[in-house]
Parts: C-alpha cells; sequence; structure tokens
C-alpha cells in the first residue's frame, strides 16, 4: 500500500506549458496533429515528440536494406518537428507493424513522463471504432496506460529515486478520433502542416499534390463544425 503520497508539482502559470506528442511511427504526429503543434509551439509551448518505432516496415522496395529506411524515416521526421518549432525528438525504436503495449514499453513511457513532465500529451486515439493499424491501437494505448502509471507512487516505483516523482499529466488529446469534442482552428497554420508532410518524402513523395488536396478538405470538413476555416478535432481528457 502507498503510504502519504505527496502533490505532484503544481502547474505555475510562469512555466511554458510542455506538451509530449507520442505517436506509433514517424509521420503520425504530422498527419494527425502537426496544424496544432504548429500554433502551439508559435505561443509558446514547448515541444517533444517521442516516436515508438521508426517505421522501417513503411516501404514496398525490396532494395532497402535493414536499417536503412528506419534511418531515413528519422531523418524526415526530425525535419518536419523542426519545421513545426518542436525542441526535441525522441525514437524508441520498437518494431514496426508488431508494436503491443507492453509493460516494458508503458515503464519506458512513464520514465519519459515522470523525467520531462509534460503538462499536456497528445496521441492516437485507441477506441476509435474499427482502428484497423494494431501499432496505432497499441501506441494510444501504452501513452495512457504509463500517464497513469507516471502518476502513481506505487507503480514502477523503481524509478522514483533522487528527485523523479510521480508526474501528473493534465490534458490529453486524443487524435484520429471518432469522437471529438475539442477542435483548434488551424487556418494559419495550414501551409506548414502541408510542408512538414512533405518532409515525409518516403512515405507521401509521389502523392503529395493529390493528399495536400485531401488534407485541406478533411481540414475544411473539421472546420465546418468547429465554426472556422480549417481546424483539426481531438477528444479531450482533462484529469
Ligand atoms: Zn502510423
Amino acid at each position: 500500500m502507498p503510504t502519504s503520497p505527496k502533490a505532484p508539482d503544481e502547474v505555475t502559470s510562469d512555466v511554458p506549458e510542455r506538451v509530449m506528442v507520442i505517436g506509433a511511427h514517424p509521420d503520425d504526429p504530422e498527419f494527425g496533429c502537426a496544424g496544432t503543434v504548429m500554433k502551439w509551439s508559435q505561443a509558446g509551448r514547448r515541444i517533444q515528440y517521442v516516436l515508438l518505432t521508426s517505421g522501417d516496415k513503411g516501404s514496398h522496395d525490396p532494395d532497402l536494406r535493414p536499417g536503412q529506411l528506419a534511418a531515413q524515416r528519422e531523418e524526415e521526421q526530425r525535419a518536419a518537428a523542426t519545421d513545426l518549432g518542436v525542441e526535441r525528438v525522441i525514437f524508441l525504436r520498437h518494431p514496426d507493424g508488431l508494436l503491443q503495449n507492453t509493460l516494458e514499453l508503458r515503464r519506458q513511457l512513464a520514465d519519459l513522463i515522470r523525467h520531462d513532465k509534460p503538462h499536456i500529451v497528445m496521441t492516437i486515439d485507441p477506441w476509435r471504432h474499427y482502428q484497423l493499424h494494431p501499432d496505432h491501437r497499441a501506441a494510444g494505448q501504452a501513452a495512457l496506460d504509463a500517464i497513469y502509471a507516471a502518476r502513481e507512487w506505487y507503480i514502477f516505483p523503481e524509478q522514483l529515486v533522487g528527485d523523479v516523482e510521480p508526474w501528473r499529466v493534465k490534458e490529453v488529446y486524443l487524435f484520429w478520433t471518432g469522437e471529438p469534442d475539442y477542435w483548434e482552428d488551424i487556418t494559419c497554420c495550414m501551409e506548414a502542416r502541408i510542408s512538414a508532410l512533405t518532409r515525409h518524402a518516403s512515405q507521401v513523395g509521389l502523392r503529395m499534390e493529390k493528399l495536400s488536396e485531401r488534407v485541406y478538405e478533411r481540414a475544411r470538413e473539421v472546420g465546418e463544425k468547429a465554426g472556422c476555416d480549417c481546424a483539426e478535432g481531438f477528444k479531450r481528457l482533462v484529469f
């Protein structure tokens, strides 16, 4: 049984809010929430990405050597993140296509959360109906389970050494959700959003023009619900 839990550090108004974006693959943040990332980084929020795999299976080219695609995709992800004002990108390098919400992954993420103390986490909605990609389900679930673990004294207590303490994330924004209840007006950031997507040349190279149309179309559809030109929608959880 835990004894006399201490309150996690309080968020103070003079600290810029820290945001951790957790995705399964390089390009998930750009497809899922890049407009909001750009808007928030411009507003002074400090943003970091955590990618659970390096997307090493994201190609049908048999000539690519093992590791080559992962290195390329990490490079693409760093470039896109830099464009959007993201301060730091971390790759955990779990196997692409085989990601599982294991205790080990949860432990890794809880440790990152306890060290980096994000006020906000953005990740994939693991409960979206008919979400086929197992990595996307696993990434969202692992992120949420780690958020829960990070705030509890009795989970992974071996991490609580020195000045590392439990950390309570205040808000979660789930992207690719079927039940959005929060919208961010990203009209100002659409060009940056598209441009960041072009950084993922190994994934979008030949279909960029069509993709750009689709991204605009989708953002306008969401914008209609939000009462603005272009928007991104999220399921927002407040703790
Ligand atoms: Zn993905």
